[in-house]
């Protein structure tokens, strides 16, 4: 389904609570995400929190796949397994003093229970929340969010609640009193603005609820299970809660929550059977996921990660000059940045280029990664947050600013080494995965728009939408022919496979594309396409393409030589006959069917000969050459088989269906049975076209002289050729008659020419 699909459909049908961007999310990996277009996004958002562990955890997967085979749901009205395990574990892994623990399927679920049970132990009903606290949406949670346009609808919430100033322990000494059943605070407000609890607060807090007989709980929703470089914030601020509230991150990312409960709620006596109570609660396909969470948070010590990567965060954020930054706070990877505008139009940037963020309140922008983001991502995400903000980085910062990078990029040896590492990534057709998030990453550090879309196509423009204008399209490919050819740069020549065919050219492409968008100016967008699947039958990577575009212009990525330009590709058809006879003794009447597949080949051969004197006279372009690929025979004692395929190579003015008709015949008369295949007819384009001559003046700007080329082979011109019209050529840099050998090379000299080439013709279009 494709985004506008997507979007369409949630909108008819949605309730329109919720205002969201206009992206449709389908897979996530790590922490990384991809639209239903296909395009990535480092996440920093891990769904409010939820996404710990990162995206597509096989180990979460496989656990919900083992219970849900065993048992899916078993309410609290008998005793379970998984259950019993997972109740064991989270008084184990949580802060001292919670020895029972309630099971609950959200986080506003477990403030609503904290809420309950606090009433309940105590026999009092005031609360005392913070202002900024947020704590959920169900009424009774409601009752103690701070934020006005979540509460002020749904009034009158519950009675005896009172909202405090935060980090301030004189507002708390007023407020709490012989009434107060309990105190709710979080210890990093985090959709309240990324506010940082200070110690002495809380501290302050835990002994001001102690002496006057109020219970605290403390809401660890969102700051529980690693974020905030612990396992749990508590642990940093030396506080037992009596209740702690947890949900988010527990399960993994299925939904679940849950509410430990200390000493002075489980000795009051109050909690009878019966008090409260929820069917999905602990059921045991949620305590199978959070065991298995739990087991991911201990191996890959999460915490710690968060707390290393957090700093490291924290440190580059405070470093960076902004004219639009107020303040940045965070702990672990829970991180804020004050801004001095409204958030919004800063978060849709973020978007465009690539990173999912949250605000908190109006005007913070929250980053909110899983804790196994690498490094680099969480660079790359740094970075792109810096550039949105307009911030000019660090000096001490040792790493490049993006516009350094830029400049970088577009040195000559930057553009050979684009190749030579394109080249070290394996491609073999369906298997180009692994470049096009390559290409991705290097077209965008090159100042591109780049994404890879839905059928595994690189994708990289100059502009970030292609609307109604018609894009100049250049359409190379990524996939390669098998055969490793170790990569090196000898005496200013290349090796590696794909270095002519496949990888030179599209490098050629996003260079000179790069070159041009950094040049400005250039009203026609250019969209550079790196096609999967060019070698294989299927060309399913150009035919991805072929309703998407309506290009003004198209230049095919394909080696011409950077003087020369390619005008004509011829056609294809490929045929699998078979012939089956009984099996008879070899001086017997029947003729065996490796003659009669001969004779056939000798129809064949002879038709093409008549039809070449005829129509091609002694061009090789204009001939119709077939080619006899592979014939075999077999036979089992009751019937003997051979099997064989042509392959005809076909001129522009040939009619297929004709020749598909009488082949038909033939196979008819013979008894030979015949299926086609890969078929593609001829692509032919003049030089009298406005690219053409393009090129022409291009190629002499740089002191050479052009020429033109047909091709006997095929190439993905002629998949888009007969829809995209015939303002079209090929070209690229490298020898094709390299193309599919062992000696694969490009020379260095060749392939910068072809993008000074490509730049000067993209300037005159
Ligand atoms: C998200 C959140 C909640 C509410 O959790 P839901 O699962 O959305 O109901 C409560 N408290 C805090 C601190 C939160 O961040």
């Amino acid at each position: 389904m494709s985004t506008t699909t997507i979007i369409e459909q949630e909108d008819t049908y949605t309730s329109g609570v919720y205002g969201k961007r206009l992206l449709a999310i389908v897979r996530g990996q790590g922490a990384i995400l991809w639209d239903a277009e296909g395009r990535e996004y480092i996440d920093c958002a891990a769904g409010h929190g939820v996404a710990n562990i990162g995206h597509g955890r096989s180990e979460i997967a496989a656990a919900l796949a083992a219970q849900a085979q065993r048992l899916i749901t078993c309410p609290e009205i008998v005793y379970n397994d998984v259950r019993a395990r997972l109740l064991e574990r989270l008084v184990q892994v949580t802060p001292e003093g919670l020895s029972h623990f309630f099971l609950c399927n959200s986080g506003t679920e477990a403030v609503e229970g904290a809420l309950k049970f606090a009433r309940l132990a105590t026999g009092r009903t005031g609360i005392v929340a913070t202002l900024r606290g947020f704590h959920g949406r169900t009424m009774g949670a409601l009752s103690a969010t701070w934020e006005k346009h979540y509460r002020e609808p749904f009034a009158p919430l519950i009675p005896d609640v009172s909202h405090i100033r935060y980090n301030d322990l004189t507002a708390a000494e007023a407020a709490i009193t012989e009434h107060t059943a309990a105190v709710i605070i979080e210890l990093v407000q985090a959709e309240g603005g990324v506010h940082i609890g200070q110690q002495a607060y809380v501290q302050g807090l835990a002994a001001l609820c102690h002496e006057r007989g109020a219970l605290l709980i403390i809401d660890e929703v969102q700051t529980g299970f690693g974020r905030t470089g612990t396992l749990f914030a508590c642990e940093q601020y030396g506080v037992q809660p009596d209740i702690l509230c947890l949900a988010k991150s527990i399960a993994g990312g299925v939904p679940m929550g849950a509410i430990g409960l200390g000493a002075r709620v489980m000795e009051s006596g109050h909690i009878s059977k019966g008090s409260h109570g929820t069917t999905f609660g602990g059921n045991p396909l949620a305590c199978a996921a959070a065991l298995a969470t739990l087991d991911i948070f201990e191996q890959e010590d999460l915490p710690a990660r968060a707390a290393a990567l957090g700093a490291h965060a924290l440190k580059r954020l405070q470093a960076l000059q902004s004219p639009v930054i107020r303040e940045v706070r965070g702990l672990g990877l829970l991180l804020g940045i004050e801004l001095k505008k409204r958030v919004q139009p800063y978060l849709e940037a973020l978007i465009e280029r690539g990173v999912l963020a949250l605000p908190a309140g109006p005007n913070v922008l929250r980053l909110l990664p899983p804790l196994v983001i690498t490094e680099a991502q969480l660079d790359r995400a740094l970075d792109i947050v810096a550039e949105v903000l307009g911030a000019t980085p660090n000096p001490e910062r040792e790493t490049q600013s993006v516009a350094e990078t830029h400049e970088e990029s577009s040195s000559p040896t930057a553009e050979v080494a684009l190749l030579q590492r394109m080249l070290t990534i394996p491609s073999l057709s369906t298997h180009e995965g692994a470049l096009a998030h390559f290409m991705v990453e290097q077209a965008r550090q090159m100042g591109l728009h780049a994404y890879v879309d839905e059928v595994g196509n690189f994708v990289a423009s100059t502009h970030a939408e292609i609307t109604d204008q018609q894009p100049v399209v250049l359409l190379g490919h990524m996939d390669t022919v098998p055969g490793n050819i170790p990569v090196r740069l000898e005496d200013g020549i290349l090796y590696g496979r794909g270095a002519v065919d496949a990888k030179g050219p599209l490098a050629a492409f996003v260079c000179a594309t790069a070159r041009v968008a950094r040049q400005g100016g250039h009203s026609r967008p250019v969209v550079v396409v790196g096609a999967v699947e060019e070698e294989a039958a299927t060309s399913r990577g150009a035919r991805g393409v072929i309703k998407r575009y309506q290009p003004s212009a198209c230049i095919i990525g394909e080696p011409s030589g950077s003087q020369a330009v390619t005008i004509g590709y011829k056609g294809r058809l490929l045929l699998d006959g078979c012939v089956t006879q009984q099996s008879s003794h070899s001086a017997g009447p029947l003729q065996r069917s490796n003659e009669i597949a001969a004779a056939f080949w000798g129809r064949v051969r002879r038709h093409a000969d008549e039809w070449n004197q005829e129509h091609a006279g002694k061009s090789s372009f204009a001939a119709l050459l077939p080619a006899l690929l592979t014939i075999n025979s077999e036979q089992d004692g009751l019937a003997e088989r051979t099997s064989f395929t042509i392959s005809y190579r076909l001129p522009p003015n040939l009619d297929i269906a004709n020749l598909r008709t009488q082949l038909q015949r033939w196979a008819l008369e013979d008894d030979v049975h015949l299926t086609f295949s890969g078929e593609e007819v001829a692509y032919q384009t003049t030089r009298a076209i406005p690219l053409a001559r393009a090129f022409i003046s291009a190629i002499r700007a740089t002191g050479e002289q052009p020429t033109f080329k047909y091709k006997t082979g095929t190439s993905d011109m002629n998949v888009v050729g007969p829809h995209w019209g015939q303002n079209m050529v090929a070209y690229g840099p490298g020898d094709s008659s390299l193309d599919h050998t062992p000696q694969e090379h490009i020379r260095v000299a060749e392939y910068t020419h072809a993008i000074d080439v490509l730049e000067c013709v993209l300037n005159t279009i």
